[in-house]
């Protein structure tokens, strides 16, 4: 993982400045905590990066910690999404917890709040708790049952673990401040009686902690020394080292960054799971999910991925990154790795008249010019081909360099062709197109130098595979589906057109037997994968991305 050099920024700043003050014994350990009610999206993947990329960097840990504490939505099918995404990206863990391990010992320490004088249980109801919470402009008021004795609140407290009281009735609070200009810090609750079955503890417990509570003892117990999270929590801070001021216990550092924010998607669990429950897309891993299983299945690399973490950085502001850094990144990682391979996409015959019937040659083809170790391929060259219908035209527009009557050009590793006639049905569509070939340009050049101004991909059709090829477009139309105009609706701004299905591809036959998730770069049309969907019956592809560099600068650096 070359590319995941020590990278500087604020945290690393404060990392640097603890362990020269040898805070905490020189010790740097990080955590992800991901609640598992999803799957990962690659904002999570700047988190990973961030709180892995630490943990290597200072030669430190890092903990998988799952932030179970909300029984309603976890399920065991996220758990093992998220493990399965975390070893993709290219990490492990020093251990694996669930904050639900910890049930009996965050019960102990509300216990010791309460005997410290520091938590009270309180019957208000929902309704009324927000009445005495107050404002940001106005003070909250002391609940009535702030002052209950410490011997009651241990007693009321037990009871509604025991599973006494109905769900909702009661609360444990913490006794801070009903003045402070903090609103979390205005008596927050830390537990809950909800009846709920878990995951891992099932029926045990009737009452759950508060993230807020669950989360710095978690923390605590595990020894971490920075707790790096985004910047909506920095308002919980105060509440994290209140809690963990009072108990005395192992105190971490908590750290906010800027979320990631990326242009034509939607990065937030709750969306993410609202377009996979209404059918919008196929699941959580449809291509274009901006989930990592949906990047993966898309043909992202975790390379890539790696890499657009490092390149967009950690800071304080939230900012909207441009989706073309992420897919750049790709590129860049995919132009170097993937196999070169000519598919025709959208298929116009060419019959080349003076080509011997029933021959067939093998011409020499380069799997990747930017890597020799590739080595190189045959193609099948014959009389019949087809060409992607979109590089021949009737009537060429000024500056339309490709196939049109009367104009030659190369066809990629094989001959110069020109078109010599065309051949439409009855509505004056055209079918397929005549052409000569000039023997003497076998391997692309022209033993007397004549030139043409451009080079197509082909295949032989009684040599070529068959494949539905997938193409995708950015989900969202507008850059921020969730902009002020939208009003909230972030779903009027989903792109109609999204996913385009193109049944009946020709490839080369070298693509027999490609198994799901190999990547290729299709000459001249972009880089695509073999989907999961793909069998031995039908061959399935996904567009991972077009080529930015035009085809003529390709050719231009090659010449
Ligand atoms: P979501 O809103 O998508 O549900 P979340 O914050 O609720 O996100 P968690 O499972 O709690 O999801 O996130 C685990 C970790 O990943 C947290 O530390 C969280 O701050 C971080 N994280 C989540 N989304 C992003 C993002 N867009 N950019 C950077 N970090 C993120
Ligand atoms: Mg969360």
């Amino acid at each position: 993982m070359s590319e995941l050099k020590k990278n500087s920024n604020f945290i690393t700043d404060i990392i640097d400045k603890d362990l020269a003050a040898n805070k905490n014994d020189g010790r740097v350990y990080t955590r992800f905590p991901p609640e598992p009610n999803g799957y990962l999206h690659i904002g999570h993947a700047k988190s990973i990066c961030l709180n892995f990329g630490i943990a290597r960097d200072y030669k430190g840990l890092c903990n998988l910690r799952f932030d179970d504490t909300n029984p309603s939505k976890e399920e065991i099918e996220y758990v093992k999404s998220i493990e399965e995404d975390v070893e993709w990206l290219g990490f492990n863990w020093n251990e694996m917890f669930f904050a639900s391990d910890y049930f009996q010992k965050l019960y102990e320490y509300a216990i010791q709040l309460i005997e410290k004088g520091k938590a009270y249980v309180c019957d208000l109801n929902l309704d009324e708790m927000k009445d005495y919470r107050g404002t940001l402009t106005e003070a909250g008021k002391e609940s009535p049952y702030r002052n209950r004795l410490i011997e009651e609140n241990l007693d009321l407290f037990k009871r509604m673990k025991s599973g006494e009281f109905e769900d909702g009735v009661r609360v444990l609070r913490a006794k801070i401040d009903m003045e402070h200009p903090n609103l979390n810090m205005r008596d927050p609750v830390l537990y809950r009686i909800k009846r709920e079955y878990h995951h891992r503890t099932k029926d045990a417990w009737c009452i759950y902690p508060m993230y807020d509570f669950a989360h710095c003892l978690s923390d605590s117990i595990e020894g971490i020394t920075h707790s790096i999270c985004t910047l909506e929590f920095e308002n919980n801070r105060p509440l994290y080292d209140w809690i963990l001021n009072e108990l005395g216990v192992h105190h971490p550092q908590q750290i906010e960054f800027a979320r990631l924010n990326l242009s034509h998607t939607v990065l937030s669990k709750r969306r993410l799971r609202e377009l996979v429950e209404s059918g919008t897309i196929s699941g959580w891993d449809d291509p274009r999910m901006p989930t990592l299983s949906g990047l993966r299945r898309r043909g992202y690399t975790p390379e890539s991925i790696r890499n657009f973490c490092s390149q967009i950085g950690v800071s304080k502001t939230n900012s909207l990154i441009e989706i073309n850094v992420l897919e750049n990144c790709l590129r860049q990682d995919l132009n170097k790795k993937a196999i070169r391979r000519m598919a025709v996409l959208d298929p116009l015959k060419v019959v080349i008249t003076n080509y011997p019937q029933d021959k067939t040659e093998s011409l020499d083809a380069i799997n990747n010019p930017e890597d020799s170790s590739m080595g190189q391929r045959t193609v099948p060259f014959s009389g019949v081909l087809y060409i992607e219908r979109d590089d021949f035209r009737e009537q060429p527009p000024k500056k339309f360099y490709r196939l049109s009557p009367g104009v030659e050009v190369r066809l990629r590793y094989a001959y110069f062709i020109k078109c010599v006639d065309v051949i439409k049905n009855d509505s004056g569509e055209i079918v397929e197109i005549y052409c000569t070939y000039d023997p003497k340009t076998r391997g692309g050049d022209s033993p007397d130098g004549r030139k043409v101004k451009a080079t197509l991909h082909w295949v032989s059709v009684s040599h070529a595979v068959e494949a539905e090829v997938r193409l995708f477009e950015h989900l969202f139309i507008k850059p921020d589906p969730d902009d002020i105009e939208s009003g909230g609706d972030y779903k009027s701004n989903l792109n109609q057109n999204s996913l385009k299905i193109l049944k009946s591809c020709f490839l080369e036959p070298s693509f027999e037997n490609a198994k799901a998730g190999e990547k290729y770069q299709f000459e001249r049309l972009g880089y695509f994968c073999v989907d999961t969907d793909s069998g031995e019956e039908k061959l399935i592809f996904n567009r991972t991305a077009i080529l930015r560099d035009s085809w003529a600068k390709i050719e231009k650096a090659k010449k």
